[in-house]
């Protein structure tokens, strides 16, 4: 499929922006998951994905465990993230190698300067999802969050329109298509897409940052 025509993405000629799902959970290490990690990364080509961010509950998987996904699947990047239960909202976090430092209940304001002390991008996960006061929340902590979910397979219309709303008082978010998939028939269903060569966590924060990437439902 070529992007050459989508808008917003300035594009090289020789290099597709690339299509990311940033939001996924496994059964491996998240509970409330039903979804076998070499099943999702199976699932993951099947949606087209160039790379994935496993972002389980409040924990990072180990770099050893990660080594065994990337031999099963050398052709997609294979990054690990966490999704931080803070006080007023989950939190996705990319770039971080302690999360030891990150436990759950951690304020929005310390966690992002936790985050960013580990040199990585907080991303808060569907804002104002079950009565979550999203802007209070920023608000009150204090917390610079690098940009927001606005679609997922966790946001209805209304959430997805408000987070399009939200964008106008935070234009300085980046925007993040995702599926937080839990099985394996919603592995990308949202995405996002990067202009940008991303390979490793230090690249994912620096476009994240740079805020070159832009959300799509993802038609394959
Ligand atoms: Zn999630």
């Amino acid at each position: 499929m070529s992007f050459r025509h989508e808008a917003g993405i300035a594009r090289t000629p020789d290099r597709q922006p690339m299509k990311f799902d940033l939001h996924l959970h496994t059964s491996r290490h998240s509970p409330d998951s039903e979804t076998d990690p070499f099943d999702l990364l199976r699932a993951a080509r099947k949606a087209g994905l160039d790379g994935v961010v496993l972002t389980e509950h409040d924990y990072l998987w180990p770099e050893e465990e990660l080594e065994e996904l990337r031999a099963a699947e050398p052709g997609l990047v294979i990054l690990g993230g966490i999704e931080v239960t803070g006080r007023g909202g989950d939190m996705l976090v990319y770039g971080i190698t302690d999360a030891s430092t990150l436990p759950r209940g951690i304020g929005w304001g310390d966690l992002v300067k936790e985050v960013h002390r580990q040199g990585g991008a907080a991303v808060a996960a569907h804002p104002n999802r079950w009565g979550q006061p999203f802007e209070r929340v920023v608000r009150d902590s204090g917390a610079a969050i690098d940009g927001i979910e606005v679609m997922s397979n966790n946001m209805d219309d209304e959430l997805r329109r408000e987070a399009q709303d939200l964008l106008k008082s935070y234009p300085h978010y980046a925007q993040l298509g995702n599926s937080d998939s839990h099985a394996p028939w919603s592995v990308g269903c949202c995405c996002t897409l990067f202009d940008a060569e991303i390979r490793t966590s230090a690249e994912l924060v620096t476009a994240i940052r740079a805020r070159k990437c832009r959300a799509l439902v993802n038609r394959g």
